[in-house]
């Protein structure tokens, strides 16, 4: 049934992207209505896709996981000062237009710029 599991898939990613420092998985699944043999079987899928990591924590005496995301929310902050907010030119560019963000200088200068800025932050 992949549609059940891929709704499934996408209300733990919620949990766990919604959970700061990240979730245990035992709190995953019982927050889910899961078993603890389903839960843990959730959570080895998301891993192999690449969704989360899970790292092996110790809890109340065993061992357990710590589930992150490995998607990050955007925030507008990221973008306000881009050049392409305050371009004249932002209605006539697009991928093979006049104007293209694959070959903008301005674009590129400034995710040049502030990339290393990003990784940091
Ligand atoms: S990519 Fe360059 S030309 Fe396009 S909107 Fe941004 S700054 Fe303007």
């Amino acid at each position: 049934m992949p549609q059940r599991n891929n709704g499934l898939e996408e209300k733990a990613l919620r949990l766990i992207m919604e959970s700061e420092n990240g979730i245990l998985q035992c709190e995953m699944w019982k927050r889910l209505g899961l078993s603890s043999r389903e839960g843990s079987r959730l959570a080895q899928r998301l891993e192999e896709k690449g969704e989360i990591e899970r790292d092996r924590v110790l809890y109340e005496g065993r061992w357990t996981y710590k589930l992150n995301s490995k998607r990050r929310h955007v925030s507008l902050a990221s973008i306000k000062d881009s050049p392409c907010l305050r371009c004249d030119d932002i209605d006539r560019c697009f991928e093979g237009g006049e104007r293209s963000p694959i070959s903008c200088e301005y674009l590129t200068r400034w995710i040049m710029e502030n990339s290393g800025e990003r990784r940091r932050g």
